[in-house]
């Protein structure tokens, strides 16, 4: 799963139209001019807030878009991210943000393999960033696929329990599609939320150790 599964299927639907194609190449040669994966990423989440608070002009997307603030079943799937998202989030956990370790850890397990992923019980595929209230404890820098998530049918059915396979429908975010697919086919380290990230904290931790390689509890002089 280094893809992200909505904007890729939005892809698919357009792509033999040129002026699509066009606009895609568009998108992406304006990314490759930023070098800094978090940049990139930042560029993108910006352009995808944008582009829905446009579609949230029309008050029939407003009526018929069912998400509520504290619904969280759509957060208990896996989530694709590149290299520059990974590092974002590294960053807001590094200040202070709330992460469940244990999800975390439990989740990097399952890798990029969305059928292990979904072996897991339910309460264990809660993202590591959601807290006990149901918020999302990086909501500002969530992941670009955790925006363009809007489902007009009914909520309940984004939660995909073992064994079934409920009709979701979504809003259709094509232009926001449009930027997460470009941002993705740069192909960074697209990765999966928990795997992508722990190895991040993981390198970083290491690198603490050599630089500072007498502190931390482990580390006292009395053991
Ligand atoms: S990052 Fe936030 S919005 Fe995205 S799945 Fe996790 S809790 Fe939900």
């Amino acid at each position: 799963m280094v893809m992200p599964a909505i904007a890729t299927r939005t892809y698919k639907l357009f792509e033999k139209d040129s002026s699509f194609r066009k606009l895609i190449k568009r998108m992406t040669t304006k990314l490759k001019k930023m070098n800094d994966p978090m940049k990139r990423a930042h560029f993108v989440h910006q352009k995808i807030d944008h582009e829905i608070k446009e579609q949230f002009k029309n008050p029939s997307v407003q009526t018929l878009v069912q998400c509520k603030k504290g619904c969280s079943a759509c957060c208990h799937s896996q989530v694709a991210i590149t290299e520059g998202e990974a590092q974002i989030l590294a960053q807001r956990i590094n200040e202070g943000a709330e992460v469940n370790y244990e999800r975390l850890h439990l989740q990097a397990k399952a890798g990029t393999s969305t059928s292990a992923f979904f072996k897991m019980s339910f309460e264990d595929r809660a993202c590591a960033f959601l807290t006990d209230r149901g918020l999302c404890s990086v909501y500002e820098d969530r992941p670009s696929v955790c925006r363009t998530n809007y489902v007009l049918s009914d909520p309940k059915n984004c939660e995909i329990r073992a064994g079934e396979n409920p009709t979701v429908q979504l809003l259709n975010t094509f232009s926001a599609d449009s930027w997460v697919y470009s941002l993705f086919q740069l192909r960074e380290k697209n990765g999966a939320l928990a795997p992508s990230l722990l190895a991040i904290l993981e390198e970083e931790k290491k690198q603490a150790s050599k630089a500072f390689p007498w502190s931390g509890p482990d580390q006292s002089i009395d053991s």
